[in-house]
């Protein structure tokens, strides 16, 4: 039995994984290492009710004061963990050495920028509140002409709040639709079709080759020699996630920290969340997922890993899933699809942006995708995670009416 356990990362991951530990009865010291300032915070309103001025930021904690303090942890917020040496079993926290018994790593993901604007006040990333409330403050103060380069879920999400507040939103995107990589080219289309449709001005299929000026009078050039002027820019390319602490610490880096099927990345340490890399063994992709239901379910699995023995250990093989909201419309995807699966519409309509899509190759049945149709993409993940053929699928479907 151990006697304690620390997790480094105060967010999802990190803390949804010690109210795990209190819940299952662990009594030993619980150490949450978080290098941000502010209690744990939820990141999917930052770029939703937050970003909208619906919600006041003290809304998007995790959990309120009042159910945190009971669990008595070791919160030490606004604190770095800036090495680790696995053999010694030793974590460095902000330059000074401290002894682990076990540790959960859930450090997460950070933007990735676009070269050459780092300078630029009026380029903005969103990952964090400080970036949230960043933005929002442009907007409060007026800004009302944006251009957002990438039209992945960062990209998304906030043109559509930025159109809900009356700004004139440019989406860029290199590829030739939005989220073509997740969903592939007919629905990438129909999400293209939701933006368009909320009054965005999209371009697809061009890169952008300089952003420059002061905010509320910035200039993007296309690679395409187009120039849009905008108050400010909203950059959502991705993200890397934060290993650079780990160099040398005897752990695997390879985008990400790599664990077995288990979460195990060594003996005594697990990794979980945006940060994790492991063997879906349900698939047999290695893969590192970037949302919330992982980060949540993975940061608990990881953490009871560490205090069972190896030959109890049990693989963590979940439907990935999330969701995203998009002006009206909820998208929902279960599963992991391929850009060229065979794609189906079983339900509703793609041109009424009200609809469920199944994917599905060589025989498998690969991921749902709903638009508005919450119920039905729950039917759809039951039937991934009991390992439904396609054919059998779409017979399910069928009878959905
Ligand atoms: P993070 O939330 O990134 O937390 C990691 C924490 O560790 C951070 O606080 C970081 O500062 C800290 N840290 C990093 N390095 C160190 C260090 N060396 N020492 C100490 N602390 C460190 N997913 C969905 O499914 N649906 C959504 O609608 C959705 N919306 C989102 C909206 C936004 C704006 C963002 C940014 C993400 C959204 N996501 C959504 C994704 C989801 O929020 C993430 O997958 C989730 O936050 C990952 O949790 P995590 O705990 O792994 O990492
Ligand atoms: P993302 O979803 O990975 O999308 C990034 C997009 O930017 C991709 O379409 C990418 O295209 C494109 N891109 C990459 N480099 C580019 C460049 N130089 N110029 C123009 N476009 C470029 O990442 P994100 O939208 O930045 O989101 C960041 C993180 O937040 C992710 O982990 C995401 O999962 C999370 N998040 C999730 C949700 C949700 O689940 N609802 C909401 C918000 C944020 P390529 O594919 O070609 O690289």
């Amino acid at each position: 039995m151990r006697d304690s356990i620390t997790i480094v990362g105060a967010s999802l991951a990190g803390l949804r994984a010690a109210e795990t530990l209190r819940r299952d009865g662990f009594e030993g010291r619980i150490s949450l290492i978080g290098d941000e300032p502010h209690q744990p915070y939820d990141r999917p309103p930052l770029s939703k009710q937050v970003l909208a001025g619906d919600w006041d930021p003290e809304r998007a904690v995790l959990t309120p004061a009042e159910k945190l303090e009971p669990l008595g942890l070791d919160l030490r917020l606004g604190v770095r963990a800036t090495g680790l040496d696995v053999a010694a079993r030793s974590l460095e926290v902000d330059g000074v050495p401290e002894p682990f018994d076990g540790l959960l790593i859930a450090t997460g993901a950070r933007c990735r920028t676009l070269p050459g604007t780092a300078h630029l006040a009026g380029v903005h990333t969103l990952r964090t509140l400080d970036d949230c409330l960043a933005i929002r403050s442009a907007l409060d103060a007026g800004a009302d002409r944006m251009v957002v380069i990438g039209a992945g879920f960062i990209g998304a999400e906030v043109a559509s709040v930025a159109r809900g507040r009356g700004v004139s939103v440019t989406l860029v995107e290199a590829l030739p639709a939005p989220f073509e990589r997740v969903l592939g080219e007919q629905m990438g289309a129909v999400v293209a079709d939701v933006h368009v449709a909320n009054g965005v001005d999209l371009r697809c299929g061009v890169g952008v080759s300089s952003v420059e000026g002061e905010p509320g009078d910035m200039t993007v050039t296309l690679a395409d020699g187009t120039g849009i002027d905008a108050d400010l820019v909203v950059v959502g390319i991705g993200v890397v996630p934060n290993t650079d602490w780990l160099e040398g610490s005897g752990l695997t880096i390879d985008d990400g920290v790599a664990c077995d099927p288990t979460c195990l990345a060594a003996p005594h340490v697990v990794a979980a969340g945006d940060v994790a890399r492991w063997t879906n063994p349900r698939t047999g992709e290695s893969m590192r997922v970037e949302h919330w239901d992982n980060a949540v379910e993975q940061g608990r699995h990881a953490v009871r890993r560490l205090l069972i023995p190896d030959e109890e250990a049990e693989a963590f093989a979940p439907v990935p899933w999330f969701w995203s909201d998009q002006y009206d419309r909820k998208i929902q995807l279960a599963g992991r699809p391929h850009p060229d699966d065979d794609v189906q519409v079983v339900d509703g309509s793609t041109d009424e942006h009200r609809f469920v899509a199944f994917y599905g190759r060589q025989g498998r049945f690969t991921a749902v995708l709903a638009m508005n149709r919450p119920r039905h993409v729950m039917q759809g993940r039951g039937l991934l995670e009991q390992g439904t053929g396609w054919d059998e699928a779409l017979a399910v479907a069928a009878e959905w009416g």
